[in-house]
């Protein structure tokens, strides 16, 4: 290490103290490779910070120096957007000591967390005063909840409760100079000219570093009813959600589908995850009710439509659970998709969104076109099908030759029949570093002048998470 990284790590460590300064070595490994394994980055440091004052002393001084920074919150996004590159220039900033709860309001339904509360604990916060933060995810034992907000992550209660800029009030943000732009409001209306936090809402860390949010909390679901049902093609899926929204409204809060080819992957590759049911038909369909009036018979309104449904030919066989435990079960499938599709190959993974009305063409498209690109791939798929994002995975064997190019191959056929379909390539895992050339390809040349424009206003060193999200010039 030279002279001018041994300065930098004293003048790190005069900040957040020795101890929370991890130079190069093993001990950074867990903070400079992404979940999937993909990217191996390195970092002249990796740095946590406690407070918002040492974020923006930190972000400060590799400003002043020139040195890039990587916000890092959970580590479990999917584009590689919290690794840093392999120049062992920039410093990783990790949130997780940033994770106090600093107010939360029954009254006024809503919770002011630090960044780097896990989403789980967050969720736990809000029980603690008997209201949900609706946020839902696999890796909620991980993420944070700078890493949601950052990301615009989407989950499994979409449907009713909107992606994570919808749960947004308010942030505290500090900026690319080190500047603390305090818009923490928890105001529920606010016409006091432009909205700033939303620039900081899915922009994967480049346009400064969330410390702090304010949430918004939701009525605690106090009755509840689930099945699992197997259907003979995608259609059906979105004439039930069409029945499903008719009869029972905004109690319908997930509608999550997978393809059989998805869950025997997980059946495959998850040895703890039990699969109550032969798997005879091509896709599978979660749904969920909820009421907050406790005492609310859900699960006779939902057994009707069902009924008529199985009559009307939708359905092939639903499963009613008996018990939580059994509704556990079935929701431990579909929480294990990324965890068996990792094991199963190399995934070539897609996030695209289309309107709903043309969600059966996508997901039919889109099967025809991988095939025609890479024979050998098995297409599987699961998704939040209420708000039109199907997760399209393409799984090859690793040893298949030329792997790059075939995935670029795939990633240009999805992206054909998502564009051609009025959709975008990713609804809730963002760009990071994976998707870049992807997004430089189809997005409005409009769209990404102003991202640029708006980048280098508030980073005109470009050294807030470099490399993510913008295609290169
Ligand atoms: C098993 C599993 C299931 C998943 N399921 C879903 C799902 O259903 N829906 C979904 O949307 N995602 C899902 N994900 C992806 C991932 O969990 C989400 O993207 C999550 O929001 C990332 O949070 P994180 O704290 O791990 O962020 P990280 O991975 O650490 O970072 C992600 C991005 O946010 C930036 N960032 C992190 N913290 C901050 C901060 N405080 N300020 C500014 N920028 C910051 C990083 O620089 C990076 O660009 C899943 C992941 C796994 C492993």
């Amino acid at each position: 290490m030279d002279g001018h990284a041994t300065g930098l790590l004293e003048q790190l460590a005069a900040i957040v103290g020795r101890r929370h300064v991890i130079a190069q070595g093993e001990d950074q490994e867990p903070y400079v490779v992404d979940w999937r394994g993909r990217y191996h980055g390195r970092s002249v440091a990796v740095v946590k910070p406690a407070s918002t004052a040492e974020v923006a002393a930190v972000v400060k001084l590799c400003a002043e120096q020139g040195i890039p920074v990587v916000p890092q919150g959970g580590n479990t996004g999917m584009c590689g957007a919290a690794t840093p590159d392999a120049s062992g220039r920039a410093v990783v900033i990790r949130l997780d000591r940033l994770n106090r709860v600093r107010a939360v309001s029954a009254l006024a339904n809503s919770i002011t967390v630090e960044a780097g509360c896990i989403l789980a604990d967050v969720q736990r916060a809000a029980e603690e005063v008997d209201r949900l933060f609706p946020l839902s995810l696999g890796a909620e034992g991980s993420c944070m909840i700078g890493g949601n907000i950052a990301t615009n992550a989407g989950g499994t209660a979409v449907l009713r409760y909107g992606p994570t800029r919808e749960l947004v009030l308010g942030l505290e943000v500090v900026l690319p100079d080190g500047t603390v732009l305090d818009r923490l409001r928890r105001l529920r209306k606010d016409a006091s000219g432009y909205d700033l936090k939303q620039l900081f809402i899915g922009a994967e860390g480049t346009l400064g570093i969330i410390t702090a949010a304010s949430l918004k909390l939701f009525p605690r679901p106090r009755a509840s009813a689930m099945a699992m049902v197997a259907l003979p093609d995608i259609d059906a899926a979105l004439t039930l959600l069409g029945r499903l929204r008719g009869t029972l409204g905004d109690r319908l809060s997930s509608l999550e589908a997978m393809s059989r080819g998805q869950i025997e992957v997980i059946a495959e590759n998850v040895p703890d995850v039990a699969i109550p049911f032969a798997l005879e038909s091509p896709w599978y369909l979660i749904i969920e009710l909820t009421d907050t009036l406790a005492g609310t018979d859900l699960r006779t309104p939902l057994e009707s439509v069902l009924g008529q449904a199985l009559e009307d030919g939708l359905l092939t066989d639903a499963i009613l659970p008996e018990s939580v435990a059994q509704a556990e079960a079935l929701w431990r499938i579909r929480h294990s998709v990324s965890e068996g599709s990792k094991r199963a190959g190399h995934v070539v993974s897609h996030d695209s969104v289309v309107p709903l009305e043309n969600q059966a063409a996508f997901a039919r498209d889109v099967q025809a076109r991988i095939a025609g690109v890479a024979p050998a791939a098995r297409i599987v798929m699961h998704g939040h099908i209420g708000d039109g994002n199907i997760h399209v995975l393409a799984i090859l064997d690793r040893d298949t030759p030329g792997i790059p190019a075939l995935a670029a191959r795939i990633n240009e056929a999805v992206d054909d029949v998502t564009t051609a379909l009025g959709g975008v390539i990713s609804a809730e895992h963002g760009i990071g570093q994976t998707n870049t050339a992807r997004l430089g390809r189809v997005a409005a040349p409009a769209d990404l002048g102003l991202m640029r424009r708006l980048k280098a206003l508030l980073d005109p060193g470009n050294l807030m998470n470099p490399g993510k999200v913008l295609p290169p010039a």
